[in-house]
């Protein structure tokens, strides 16, 4: 059913947010005799609308049903006069440009998007079960078998990015969206970049999850997940991520010096495995590829 609903291809480079930008766009993608793809154009009036599924900083999200397929998406509904005060213009089209591009089965789906005067709507893969971030909030700490099966799907979904030369660099349990059958996806791209071959020095991503290298200022790659994944998994099964502290600076500290405490019910096997997320040098780091065969994954998503 999915394919009724339009690929977006290279009319995503052409996506602007200012309206001047926004007609030019239209008239680049309507070029009579251009060898580009056939592009669904969508509106408003191809949907029907829904109950909001939840707000984010620039706009709303709501359920939403493709009216002639019935199919049923999520519809990120985005004003351009917030973005374009918050100065965000370009990370959303790289935001766009980067999901719209990745297939994966713990990746949330960006099926395609459309404008009007003053609006962006994204038309997303709907997520029934939301955020993870509420789960763990409501069971305080996930037990082991829940924890690995969302460790292995994300290290699988971010080596996929990576070999798409593309790094999240916010992973973190709020950018975390559940399906219907409670299968991860990730969700928020807006700090991602496309990473072909370059080492970037751009300090972004929420304090708690940044790797020392990102800390110290330093230029930093694709390793910067592999690091936020051992704070992810610290957190799942603690409840809180491992350098927490009310002090900013407190928390860089902590980080720099990899400063853990483990409770005493974290078991040796995932010690380890978090261990070896957590290495200062990147280059120290578990590979993606491995992390499945850890024996603590080996243990806890067997059948
Ligand atoms: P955001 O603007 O991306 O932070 O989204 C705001 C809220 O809407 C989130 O916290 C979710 O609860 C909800 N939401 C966003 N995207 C989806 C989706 N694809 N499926 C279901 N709920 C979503």
């Amino acid at each position: 059913m999915a394919s009724t609903i339009g690929e977006v291809t290279s009319t995503m480079s052409g996506l602007k947010v200012t309206s001047e930008a926004a007609a030019n766009a239209q008239q680049s993608s309507s070029n009579a005799g251009s060898a580009k793809p056939e592009v669904r154009k969508w509106s408003l009036s191809d949907f029907d609308i829904g109950k909001p599924l939840g707000s984010g900083k620039f706009g709303k999200v709501y359920l939403a049903r493709e009216k002639k397929s019935h199919f049923i998406v999520a519809l990120k509904v985005l004003y351009k006069s917030q973005l374009s005060k918050a100065g965000v213009e370009h990370q959303l089209r790289r935001e766009i440009e980067i999901q719209a591009h990745l297939r994966h089965p713990n990746i949330l789906r960006l099926y395609g998007y459309f404008y009007d005067q003053t609006r962006i709507y994204l038309i997303l893969e709907f997520a029934a079960k939301g955020e993870l971030y509420k789960e763990l909030q409501k069971s305080q700490r996930f037990d082991e078998k829940r924890a690995a099966k969302y460790i292995k799907s994300l290290a699988h979904a971010l080596n996929y990015c990576h070999i798409k030369h593309v790094i999240h660099r916010d992973i973190k349990p709020e950018n975390l969206l559940l399906d219907l059958k409670g299968d991860l996806k990730i969700a928020d791209f807006g700090w991602s970049v496309h990473a072909p071959n370059s080492r970037r020095k751009t300090l972004c991503g929420t304090l708690d999850y940044l790797p020392p290298e990102m800390v110290e200022g330093k230029e930093h790659d694709s390793k910067v997940d592999v690091w936020s994944l051992g704070v992810l998994m610290y957190e799942f099964l603690t409840g809180s991520p491992p350098f927490e502290h009310p002090t900013p600076s407190e928390t860089y500290k902590k980080i720099a010096q990899i400063d853990i405490k483990w409770p005493a019910y974290v078991t040796e096997d995932a010690r380890d495995l978090i261990s070896k997320f957590l290495v200062k040098d990147p280059k120290g780091r578990i590979h993606l590829n491995d992390v499945e065969h850890h024996p603590w994954i080996i243990r806890n998503t067997a059948e």
